[in-house]
């Protein structure tokens, strides 16, 4: 019989997304779904001191709008519950008492100040900082009668003395270690609650995980791990650590540094499938040069044996790119609605909002810009003559006056003001005047924009202002064109 596959996202309640910790997660449901298992969402809170309000929705909210849905949870309980470690602190007293017992751990009485001594003792002769195995030897009468006294302890896992031990590991192999070189680290913490390290062991096996996905930052403590499920005599699972994730200078991704977090690429307007879509390749290849796929096709095409253990490149370009592409794809409705919060924060006259989404939808590619790059609806600025030249365009100041001198009747006269009418009238004006497309069409949109580049060509600015604005604007570049004395 095999065994489900069972993966689980366990992030701690920080207050915001990393990038990289979405990507375990995402990682860990496809490993799920891509084998038809299940995929739990554990919440690691047993460091007290680092809780953050609100912290908790942020997880929810983040899994929920990347489509990442969780088999079983604290929202939804599941046959391990409770999901959450503060609700499970109970659950790993008695589990280190078993180490104490079989001799892979003991309790240890010293204070932060003797332990701060021993850190800069070794600081100052350039060792790295390692416990000393100071409570190691106290008689069981001794730690019995501190303990009653009721002096702080912490319980610590006993390495073994010599050997090595070794792991494997789906993405990076057989992976082996000098048991002298592990520290014997802290399972149970002076207030009671279990480490992560020791948390994460318990909580993994008590749940039956069968894959445990994670960053590989975990690679060094995992020697570490297997080295309790071995003293619980339980079955290690398999271990798929993920490559680190880089910026393209080669140095880790901070939020302290100024990164964005998730909520911050979400907030400037990037959509959260191209988000997701971008994660997926960050660190996995699929067996074919294609890009873009749907959260719903990775779910059958994503394999561990494609994880590549090699750093991945976060590339701002690259996402914004891939968010372009998500919003090319869009309907025209779809398109409007997420571009309207956007368009109104730009717009301070009253136009209509779906023409501009029509005119703007190929030439986003991150919706924080289109404020911006739609002012010049607003009102039309001062301009510098020298952008009706244009080589390409054939176009030049006369050339410019003489096609919108000749396009105001020709607009004047219509009285269907779609894009097809004015498509169909300006370019019958084309043929008549028997010159070339741009030649008409660039100083129309010149004029009506009074910028070098727009987000839509003269016909789609032309329908976004009306037939109103759009000849007063004509008449405006005229005028100037007229009155610059080059003409
Ligand atoms: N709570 C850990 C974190 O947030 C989880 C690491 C793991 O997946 O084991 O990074």
């Amino acid at each position: 019989m095999s065994l489900t596959v069972r993966t689980r996202y366990a992030p701690s309640p920080t207050g915001y997304i990393h990038i990289g910790n979405l990507r375990s997660a995402l990682y860990e449901y496809l490993i799920a779904r891509v084998h038809g298992g299940q995929f739990v969402l554990r919440i690691e809170d047993t460091d007290q001191e680092r809780l953050v309000e609100g912290a908790v929705d942020v997880i929810y909210r983040t899994l929920k709008i990347c489509g990442i849905k969780h088999d079983e949870g604290p929202d939804i309980s599941g046959p391990y519950a409770p999901y959450v470690q503060s609700e499970r602190k109970d659950i790993y007293l008695p589990y280190a008492k078993e180490l104490i017992k079989k001799g892979h751990a003991y309790y240890c009485f010293c204070s932060k100040e003797r332990l701060e001594k021993l850190r800069m003792e070794c600081e100052a002769e350039g060792r790295t900082f390692r416990y000393d195995r100071h409570c190691l030897g106290l008689s069981e009468e001794e730690v019995k009668s501190r303990i009653e006294a009721g002096e702080p302890y912490v319980i610590r896992q006993k390495m073994p003395d010599e050997g090595t031990t070794t792991f494997h590991d789906a993405v990076y192999g057989d992976i082996t270690v000098d048991n002298k070189d592990l520290e014997d680290q802290i399972l149970i913490k002076s207030d009671g609650y279990p480490t992560y390290n020791f948390a994460n062991v318990i909580d993994d096996h008590l749940m039956n995980i069968t894959h445990v996905v994670r960053g590989s930052e975990y690679l060094s403590s995992t020697p570490k791990y297997c080295l309790l499920y071995e003293a619980f005599g339980w079955e290690v699972p398999t271990y798929v650590h993920l490559p680190l994730i880089v910026k393209p200078d080669g140095s880790k991704i901070s939020k302290r540094k100024g990164d964005a977090t998730f909520e911050d690429l979400i907030n400037d307007g990037y959509l959260a499938e191209a988000i997701v879509n971008y994660l997926a390749l960050l660190g996995w290849s699929p067996d074919s040069n294609r890009e873009i796929f749907s959260l719903a096709e990775l779910e059958k095409i994503f394999s561990i044996d494609r994880i590549s253990k090699s750093p991945s490149v976060f590339d701002m370009a690259k996402l914004r790119w891939f968010n372009g592409e998500y919003i090319r794809a869009m309907t025209p409705e779809a398109f409007h609605e997420i571009a309207l919060p956007w368009i109104k924060k730009g717009l301070t006259v009253d136009l209509p909002t779906f023409p501009i989404a029509r005119m703007i939808q190929n030439r986003t590619e991150v919706l924080s810009e289109i404020p911006q790059n739609i002012k010049f609806l607003n009102e039309l600025e001062d301009y510098d003559l020298n952008i009706y030249v244009h080589k390409k365009m054939k176009t030049d100041l006369k050339i410019s006056l003489d096609s919108l001198t000749a396009a105001v009747p020709v607009l004047e006269a219509l009285t269907d003001w779609s894009e097809e009418s004015l498509h169909e009238a300006l370019l019958n004006l084309v043929a008549k005047l028997g010159i070339k497309n741009g030649q008409l069409l660039w100083p129309v949109r010149t004029a009506l924009s009074g910028w070098e580049v727009t987000p839509g060509g003269a016909i789609e600015i032309a329908a976004v202002l009306g037939k109103d604005e759009t000849l007063r604007r004509i008449r405006i570049g005229i005028d100037r064109l007229k009155s610059s004395g080059q003409v």
